[in-house]
């Protein structure tokens, strides 16, 4: 079988030579390292959980004589998008969509790049093309956790993107080989990265005509000599689930990523030097195929949050108090109205060339911009309904203390039949959620891993003014017209 169990996919990362700065430590094993202890356990459960799952996360491949990840699937028509959908679900439930950057998020993004050779060999890139197609079948065939990096840093916002100091800074490419390009540069940020097989680097923002040396597509592993992967502190503590139920196990671990001089073999180049092609990629089809799997996961995040506001409600009695009912309805708004957008991009999904079938891109496209308004929110009323409970949490060894425990069933039990283990495990869940350190950094990737809500609202303007003609208006003054004066 193709899709990989936990202990595959750690033993792939195992000591593989991946330069990872962790502060000042080089870290020269990442699967030995006690920071990573947890996050790693909590990603090699998430390649168990599909085989858990597999009636609904592995699946027949028509290229393959292996069963595949789901996400490795490309679409061809809406049973398949109905079935990665059935799986994309099952798999956010295992970290109740905490986790963003789960390998199938990538892969499914690579299913969607290959399902178009005519996108990506538009401008005679047809060798580009081709690798790309050979490296999305070694993927799904390895079933490999791909971390991506799209986004050049800017150093100086007054400056143009490409143009000094940020020029400098930006990955791009600086020679040839016989065997490949050399690049140089940095990208911000890749989640995943020290735990990820591969890191791919294609389009994000679009770039000028003329920058040429920036528009590269290609994909290598995080092993390769002169990629140094450089972490922002990690929130994960191998702690007690009970305790941290995501710190415990879901750090994804963001980092920084700087190519000195690093030599990308020729077949795994997608691009180089085609800035019309660079521009083009992410025009056609990626948010309705790519959002298909980030507004599952948000939507089984707000589902989440709203039944464990729900819980907290009913845990101190305030379940029936005017405020509290409007604010559980708020959420349970964005989670139903997440659902409707896939619902609806399903529903009127079809083709987009090369018989690739993606969701409709307008629902998603109203949605990108306001989950990150969205999800802050959502973390405020936690805090909210939860008030100091969220911190009036006995831990799992003090609830098993036994010259404690009395004291915690006397006084801290929650309303109704709530006993004091479960009140002190759903008010931890919800701090954890929305509070922690790895709460707010969730918080953060929500505003900004799908670029932000300012830039989004501009995208989604542009595609409505493309969309269609809106004479409504003028239809409007004329049907008042043809009413005639009075
Ligand atoms: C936790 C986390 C994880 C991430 N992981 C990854 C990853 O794995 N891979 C990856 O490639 N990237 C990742 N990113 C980076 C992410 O892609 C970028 O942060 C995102 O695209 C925003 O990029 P930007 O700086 O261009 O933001 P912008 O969209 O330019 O926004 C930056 C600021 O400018 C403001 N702004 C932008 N446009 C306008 C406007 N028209 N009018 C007014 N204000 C405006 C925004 O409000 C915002 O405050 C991650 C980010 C975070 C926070």
């Amino acid at each position: 079988m193709a899709a990989r169990t936990g202990t595959e996919y750690i033993s792939g990362l195992r000591a593989d030579g991946r330069e990872v700065w962790l502060g000042a430590e080089r870290v020269r094993d990442v699967t030995a390292h006690p920071a990573f202890a947890g996050s790693l356990r909590g990603m090699a459960g998430f390649f168990d959980w599909q085989h858990r799952h597999a009636e609904d996360c592995i699946t027949a491949d028509p290229g393959l004589d292996q069963p595949v990840g789901i996400a490795h699937v490309i679409p061809r028509g809406p049973e398949d998008l109905a079935r990665r959908h059935r799986g994309l679900e099952t798999l956010a439930r295992y970290s109740a969509g905490m986790l963003g950057r789960t390998p199938d998020y990538v892969s499914l993004t690579f299913a969607g790049f290959a399902g178009q050779p005519s996108v990506w060999s538009a401008s005679g890139n047809a060798r580009g093309a081709g690798n790309l197609a050979a490296f999305q079948r070694h993927v799904a065939e390895k079933d490999l956790a791909l971390t991506h990096t799209i986004i050049h840093p800017v150093v100086d916002g007054g400056a143009a993107p490409y143009e000094g100091v940020n020029r400098e800074v930006a990955l791009r490419k600086v020679g040839e080989t016989a065997g490949g390009i050399v690049v140089r540069g940095a990208r911000i940020l890749a989640t995943l990265g020290p735990f990820a097989d591969e890191l791919a680097v294609y389009p994000g923002q679009p770039i000028p005509k003329d920058a040429a040396d920036v528009a590269l597509a290609f994909s290598i592993p995080l092993a390769t000599p002169g990629l140094r992967i450089i972490c922002r502190d990690h929130y994960g503590l191998d702690a007690d689930p009970f305790d941290k139920p995501f710190s415990s196990r879901f750090d994804e671990q963001d980092a920084f990523v700087v190519f000195d001089d690093v030599e990308v073999p020729r077949h795994r180049v997608f691009l180089d030097g085609d800035p019309a092609t660079y521009n083009a990629v992410m025009a056609r089809g990626w948010v309705g195929n790519v959002m298909q799997q980030t507004s599952i996961r948000a939507m089984v995040k707000l589902e989440f949050a709203y039944e464990l506001c729900c819980r907290m409600a009913d845990a101190t009695g305030q379940g029936r108090r005017p405020e509290v009912m409007q604010m559980l309805g708020e959420i349970w708004s964005y989670a139903e109205l997440t659902r409707a957008a896939v619902r609806a991009a399903e529903a009127d999904a079809h083709e987009f060339g090369d018989g690739v079938w993606f969701c409709d891109e307008a629902p998603f496209r109203a949605l990108r911009p306001t989950l990150p308004g969205w999800m802050p929110r959502v973390n405020e009323i936690i805090k909210r309904i939860g008030s100091h409970n969220l911190l009036a949490t006995p831990s799992r060894s003090g609830l098993d203390a036994p010259e404690l425990r009395p004291w915690l069933d006397r006084y801290l039990p929650g309303a109704g039949d709530t006993g004091a283990s479960e009140r002190s495990r759903l008010f931890r869940t919800a701090w954890d959620f929305a509070g922690s350190a790895l709460g707010a950094r969730a918080e953060l990737y929500e505003r900004y891993y799908l670029a932000s809500a300012a830039r989004t609202y501009t995208l989604a303007h542009v595609a409505a003014r493309k969309d269609r003609e809106w004479d409504q208006v003028p239809a409007f003054w004329e049907h008042l017209d043809a009413s005639g004066r009075t």
